[in-house]
Parts: structure tokens; C-alpha cells; sequence
């Protein structure tokens, strides 16, 4: 299921050292596609330069019509498990040498039924009138299975269907009877994914930081298609921020692709996104400069799958995040407590060290593989400095332009840039799993001649991390934050002070990745929405209403929810606790819990709200003022999960929040 933003799936380029090969092999297509009958021809020209084993791969669906090697006949071999067609290309053969190879087959019918997850787990071809998807790993030609390499492409489609791949476009007709154009990609690449669809095409130029000219454009689906102008316009913005923070775009096109399936790919020159995704509003603010950005970090600088990818978090960092940042100080703590809040929700062992991280296959690892990453080059900013990050992003670029790039890469351009020995920041960052837990234990202060000496001790699980932690000091004149350096896992530091503080707070703008302490995020809606062991309070005796919170309770939780008589204790599981106003205000008075906050109380039909009982236990209270009010917010409630509370009028929501962040402070005597 595709939530707010989409998440990209790149391409991955084969690890290690094939890349060294890369430039080897030239690699010429001609095919045509007939997405009414799903019928597609083709034709390979494998140009290997230098002589290295290789194996190539074409999936059982299709028949090889012809295969020939220098001019000789060259079968394949069948795969036993896969009935694949692999020709196995032995080290000694002559040099250079030229596979040539004809296939044919129908490919699978398109089912727009499934979702982005589904789709990134079946790499299928898949062609229809509505969209032709062949994704590289789905073997829909002949792939050269250990090694990158360069191509061209022709592409063959009827009138009214318009298709393309990664590169350039170099050359291209659209007439009534036949759609055809070549592409050319004179980079590395990993492999061949093509597009198809009744697509309209809208073009647009940008003027990059070197003065060539870069085509814009979309391929976009009828019902859509009035959206291309905004989303060409929204591109070259992101164009103008990235040539300046980190040089210049790298390619000579780019272009946004819609899919009849819910999906977010990025892939270089291009990305290719849900037309249910692109008709968000949102999507040109957010996702789409993901995307973008993805040309720069993973399309352009490869990460190193073998030892884990850095794409995904610094993507996210200079874009996601950036943008957040952009709006304001409180959006982007907002999103760096969002990333804390739901690493603290993972389940024990579903947390692994960032370096394990190689591309998205769970909620999990998107977790610790983007936010975890992202909130990782946060931090390296927040202690080198914003112009010194800046300068080395800049040499990162400037070094590893189209080659495979590690983590240690990226440590040593940080470290050479910055003069500073940045060992075990990224030891304890890539290679542990988990975060500190930090406190302050204690926090006593003494008059001294010009004003107050004031002793924090902090401490933290073992073993230490080696952080930089800001405590903020409230003293009569106002708030100042000092910057500790803790090393162990108790250490006590001494600040002078002119004022008399009276507390202090730890880390209070999430600054670090870390445990959140108990109850330190507020409590939001969505708690009892995804936690497995939710338990449902029903208060009413009528049965309508109970028939109708019922189903509400199902549609939040997405199951069968379990449901406890009111009659008993809270439990300490997360609970959701629906009725209406009256049985609402007598249950929380019986409970001898806080009545209905003044964000919601007395205000619209329907009112949810959460709140921690003082045993810690998380509660999310539905409130209606009758059963047409109740009915009214099974539709809309499920949507505001990330909130704190809620007030609809009908369905129509009026007011909603989150409850203010509960720092960890400490009272100083
Ligand atoms: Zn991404």
C-alpha cells in the first residue's frame, strides 16, 4: 500500500568489480511491441571489446528465433529450475566477438490491481493498452547478467502508443501508421527498463550550469495530461537547486512517465510514477524532487550494494528533509521526530546496522536504510559545519561522478574536506545497530562569584557513543543551549552561568538519533491503528452504535479488532475507546482520567483525541455526538493517523494537531 509519497526503487547496477568491464560491452536493440496483442519481437547485437566470461539470460516465456555468435550458430542452454534461455560465453573465444540474437513471445497481461510493493517483488513483464512495464530483472531480452554496459535502443510501437528507456533520444517518429524512436545511453548502466503507454508528450528545455541544453519532458496518460506544464515547471526548480548545491545535472534528458500501477521508480534521465501518485497535489512539492535528485545520488554516483547504500538517506536528507527545512524550523523537527518516533516503534529485531541496509523491502528497513541515513548526514552537518558539508558534497560529486561509490568514499571526501578525523562518528553509525538511550541524571548548581556554576551529569546505555548533546539551559533571562561532548556513559560537565538556571533539557530540537525517552513523543493517532495488540473499548449498550464504532475500529486497524468489555480495567496495551459524548465524559470521570481536552471539547459532531494514562498506557478516544456523527468519520478518520487530535463537523475535518513534544527536562534547585 502506497501512503503519502512513493518510494523509489532504483535500478541496481551489478556490485563489485564487473563495473571494471563496463565500457566492454556495446549492446544495440531493435523490438517491437504490440501491447493489444502483447505480442514483442527482438533483436540483440552484443558487442563484447575484451574477453571475460559472461552469462546472458532471456526468461522461458519468449523463443529464440535465431542465435549466433560471430556468425555461427550458438544455442542457448535451458536453465533446469527456470527453463531460462542462458548462453554461458566462455573466456577463451576470439576477440572481439558479436552476439547476435532474435526472440519473440507474448509477455503477461497487465494487472493494475497491484499495489507498488507488489510490483517492486515481481519483476514481470507486463504490456497492455493501458501501459507496457519490462523491467530489466524480469529477463524481457537477452541481459548480460555480470556486467554493465552501454546501449541503444530502438523501439517499435503502433500508432497512438508512445515508449522510451533510460538515455537519449536520438532520433524519433510519430506517425499514423507507427510510433518509433532510438535511444542512445553512453554510461555505464546496469540494465534496460521499458515504458509504454497512449501516452501524450509534452516537451519543455532547461539551460544547465554549463550552458547545454537538457529536453524536459512528460509522457503522460490522457487523463493527466493537463497536468504536464506544473510538472515540467516543478523540474526545472529542482534542476536550478541541485546544479547549485552539488554541479551540474549529468545527463541530457529527463523525463516524468506515468503508470497505470501505483508504482515510484526511479531510474537515470527518468522517473516513472502511479497516475494515481501524480494526480496528488503534493507530489511536485515532495517525491518528485526525490526523484530528481536521484540523478545525482544512485544514477549518477553508484552506491556499492555489496557494502550497503548511502542513496536512499542522503537523498532523502537533501530532499525530503531539505524541503522541510525550507518551511521552517518546526516542520523539520517535526519530520526528525517523525524519523524518532517510528524507529522507536520498531518491533525487537527488526532493527539492523545502516550498513546492512542495500534497497527497500519492508517498512523496516526504509526505517534505518533512509531515515536512520538521513538523519546520519544531519548530524555530520550539525559537526563539520553547514559550508564544510556543502564543499564536501560537492568533492563527492566531483571524484565519483559514474563510479561505484562506498560508505568509506564518502567518510574519506567528509574527512579530507573537514580536517577532522570522523572514524568513530561513522563506526558507531553504520556499524551498530540500535541508538543510545540519554538522560540527564542529575543537575545541581552552586553561586559562584560572577553568577552560578551549574553541574550536568548525563548518562547513557552502554556501550558509549561518542556524541555531541545540546542541553538547553532555562535560566530568568531565557533559554541558551550548550553543546556537550559525552564519551562515556556517565559524565558530568560544568557550565558557568550569569542567571540562575532552572532546568535544563536534553537534545530539546532532536538533534540526535536516539531512544526516544518514555512518553517524550506525543501520543498521535496512528498508535492504535498499527500496534498488533490494540484493544478496543466499545462504551455503548445500543446496539446500532455499536454496530457502527465497530466498524470503525475495523477500518482504523485493518482487521478484526479485539474488543474489551468497558466494564474492565484499562489494559496496558494500546486502546482505542469509542462512544458517544455522554458514555465518553462518564467512562474518562469513572476512570478518573482527564476530561475532554479544550482542542476538541465542545466543538463539531465527532471529535478523536489520544492521551497517556498516568500508568503509561496509550489511549485514542473517539467521541460522537450521535450515530450519523460516528458513521460519518469511518471514511475520513483512517487518514489522519500522524495527528494528535481531530474535530469533524460531519465529515469534514475542522481542527486538528499534535499535542506539543514532552522534553525530557530536569528541574534544577
Ligand atoms: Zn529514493
Amino acid at each position: 500500500m502506497l501512503n503519502s509519497a512513493p518510494v523509489s526503487a532504483q535500478a541496481q547496477p551489478i556490485p563489485g568489480s564487473a563495473r571494471d568491464h563496463a565500457s566492454s560491452i556495446d549492446y544495440d536493440i531493435e523490438v517491437s511491441i504490440d501491447p493489444e496483442t502483447r505480442m514483442l519481437e527482438g533483436k540483440s547485437v552484443i558487442t563484447f571489446n575484451k574477453t571475460r566470461d559472461h552469462i546472458l539470460i532471456l526468461d522461458a516465456r519468449f523463443e529464440v528465433t535465431q542465435a549466433l555468435i560471430n556468425g555461427m550458430p550458438f544455442a542457448p542452454e535451458t536453465d533446469a529450475a527456470s527453463r531460462a534461455h542462458v548462453w554461458q560465453i566462455p573466456y577463451a573465444i576470439l576477440r572481439p566477438y558479436q552476439l547476435e540474437i532474435h526472440w519473440r513471445g507474448q509477455l503477461h497481461p497487465l494487472d493494475d490491481t497491484l499495489d507498488h510493493e507488489q510490483t517492486l517483488g515481481r519483476p514481470v513483464a507486463v504490456s497492455g493498452e493501458a501501459g507496457t512495464f519490462l523491467p530489466d530483472a524480469s529477463n524481457w531480452y537477452p541481459r548480460v547478467t555480470n556486467g554493465q554496459i552501454h546501449y541503444t535502443l530502438q523501439i517499435e510501437l503502433p500508432p497512438g502508443q508512445r515508449g522510451l528507456v533510460a538515455g537519449r533520444l536520438v532520433e524519433e517518429h510519430d506517425t499514423e501508421s507507427e510510433y518509433r524512436a532510438r535511444f542512445e545511453f553512453t554510461h555505464p548502466a546496469a540494465g534496460i527498463d521499458l515504458m509504454a503507454g497512449p501516452y501524450e508528450i509534452a516537451t519543455d528545455h532547461y539551460t544547465n550550469a554549463r550552458g547545454e541544453s537538457i529536453q524536459l519532458r512528460t509522457y503522460f496518460h490522457p487523463q493527466i495530461s493537463a497536468l504536464a506544464n506544473d510538472y515540467l515547471e516543478s523540474v526545472k526548480r529542482y534542476f536550478k537547486l541541485y546544479e547549485s548545491w552539488i554541479g551540474a545535472y549529468p545527463f541530457t534528458e529527463f523525463s516524468i512517465v506515468s503508470s497505470p500501477t501505483p508504482t515510484g521508480f526511479g531510474m537515470p534521465t527518468l522517473t516513472y510514477l502511479g497516475i494515481n501518485v501524480l494526480q496528488l497535489p503534493f507530489i511536485k512539492d515532495t517525491s518528485l524532487g526525490h526523484e530528481v535528485l536521484h540523478n545525482w545520488w544512485g544514477n549518477a554516483v553508484y552506491p556499492d550494494y555489496k557494502t550497503g547504500n548511502w542513496s536512499e538517506g542522503l537523498t532523502t536528507f537533501m530532499a525530503d528533509y531539505a524541503y522541510k527545512e525550507q518551511e521552517g524550523e518546526d516542520e523539520a523537527r517535526e519530520m526528525r521526530l517523525g524519523w524518532l518516533r517510528d524507529f522507536a516503534a520498531l518491533e525487537p529485531g527488526q532493527d539492523e546496522p545502516l550498513i546492512a541496509f542495500t534497497s527497500r523491502t519492508h517498512g523496516a528497513s526504509k526505517i534505518v536504510g533512509y531515515h536512520k541515513s538521513a538523519m546520519l548526514f544531519f548530524m555530520l552537518r550539525d559537526l563539520i559545519g553547514e559550508d564544510m558539508f556543502n564543499r564536501s558534497i560537492q568533492g563527492i560529486w566531483g571524484m565519483q561522478r559514474f563510479k561505484v561509490t562506498a560508505w568509506p568514499h564518502l567518510q574519506r571526501a567528509f574527512e579530507i574536506i573537514s580536517a577532522r578525523d570522523l572514524q568513530p562518528f561513522f563506526d558507531q553509525w553504520l556499524h551498530r545497530a540500535g541508538a543510545p538511550d540519554l538522560s540527564i541524571s542529575e543537575a545541581r548548581q552552586e553561586s559562584i562569584e560572577t553568577g552560578y556554576r551549574l553541574h550536568i551529569t548525563l548518562t547513557q546505555s552502554e556501550p558509549p557513543y561518542q556524541l555531541r548533546v545540546p542541553v538547553a539551559v532555562q535560566t530568568e533571562s531565557g533559554k541558551e543551549t550548550h553543546l556537550l561532548d559525552l564519551q562515556h556513559t556517565e559524565q558530568t560537565f560544568t557550565l558557568d552561568l550569569e542567571d540562575k538556571a532552572q532546568s535544563a533539557i536534553l537534545d530539546p530540537d532532536i538533534r540526535l538519533f536516539r531512544h526516544l525517552a518514555p512518553g517524550e513523543a506525543p501520543p498521535i493517532l496512528r498508535e492504535v491503528m498499527v500496534n498488533p495488540t490494540t484493544a478496543t473499548v466499545l462504551l455503548s449498550d445500543n446496539e446500532e452504535t455499536k454496530n457502527i464504532a465497530a466498524t470503525l475500529a475495523e477500518k482504523l486497524q485493518r482487521r478484526e479488532p479485539q474488543i474489551l468489555p468497558a466494564d474492565q480495567p484499562i489494559p496496558t496495551a494500546p486502546t482505542l475507546v469509542i462512544g458517544l459524548h455522554h458514555e465518553i465524559d462518564a467512562w474518562l470521570e469513572a476512570k478518573n482520567l482527564s476530561a475532554k481536552p479544550d482542542e476538541v471539547s465542545e466543538k463539531g459532531t465527532a471529535q478523536a483525541w489520544t492521551m497517556t494514562t498516568p500508568e503509561g498506557t496509550s489511549l485514542a478516544i473517539v467521541s460522537a455526538q450521535d450515530n450519523a456523527s460516528l458513521e460519518s468519520i469511518i471514511r475520513p478518520l483512517p487518514h489522519y493517523g500522524r495527528q494528535s487530535y481531530i474535530v469533524f463537523d460531519g465529515r469534514q475535518a475542522l481542527d486538528r494537531g499534535v499535542w506539543p513534544i514532552r522534553v525530557q527536562q530536569v528541574a534544577v534547585d
